[in-house]
């Protein structure tokens, strides 16, 4: 198994996820400190047992330039807690599904990428057949939460194509 280890910019927002020798160096030069350790592993040095990094934060802000992350149904899901963002019901991962708000046809016709963070949301089965490849408003349909839209920052969805372990959901807003 890799292990992985989630790296904070000094301003404690997560940055991504690193291997762990890539972890140990950056510790071991000075430039990132230990946050978090993995509860019961340890790490043997030369000299001791060391509790084994899980989180770690660099000394120095690094200044990142904007890059998109790769959509993902998965992220999608995720983001939007399983909820049906039509209804507000909760769903299983197996019947979670994903519904393209501007359907993927009309996206064709017009040129327009259809798979994007803005234009997908959680669908129940039940919302997704009601919908039945129209546009929202076609559909007679709304948000469950009027107020919806999806700005996550874009760092959170880089780990989210990772599983999270416990010890880093403080520092990532899903
Ligand atoms: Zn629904």
């Amino acid at each position: 198994m890799v292990q992985t280890v989630l790296l904070l910019n000094n301003t404690y927002q997560p940055l991504r996820l690193i291997a762990l020798p890539r972890a140990l160096t950056l510790l071991f030069s000075g430039k990132a400190e230990v946050v978090e350790t993995r509860p019961g592993r340890a790490i043997a040095t030369v000299n001791r047992a060391l509790p084994r990094p899980s989180v770690i934060v660099l000394k120095r802000y690094v200044h990142v330039p904007q890059r998109h992350a790769t959509w993902s149904r998965r992220g999608v899901l995720m983001r939007d807690h399983y909820t049906c963002q039509y209804c507000g019901a909760r769903m299983s991962h197996r019947d979670a599904t994903v519904d393209h708000v501007v359907p993927q046809w009309l996206c064709r016709e017009t040129g327009q990428p259809a798979s994007t963070w803005t234009n997908t949301v959680a669908s129940c089965r039940a919302c997704q057949a009601r919908k039945g490849g129209r546009a929202i408003h076609e559909a007679g349909m709304h948000f469950f939460d009027p107020n919806f839209e999806p700005k996550i920052p874009r760092t959170s969805y880089l780990v989210l194509t990772s599983e999270i372990l416990p010890e880093w959901r403080q520092y990532i807003q899903v």
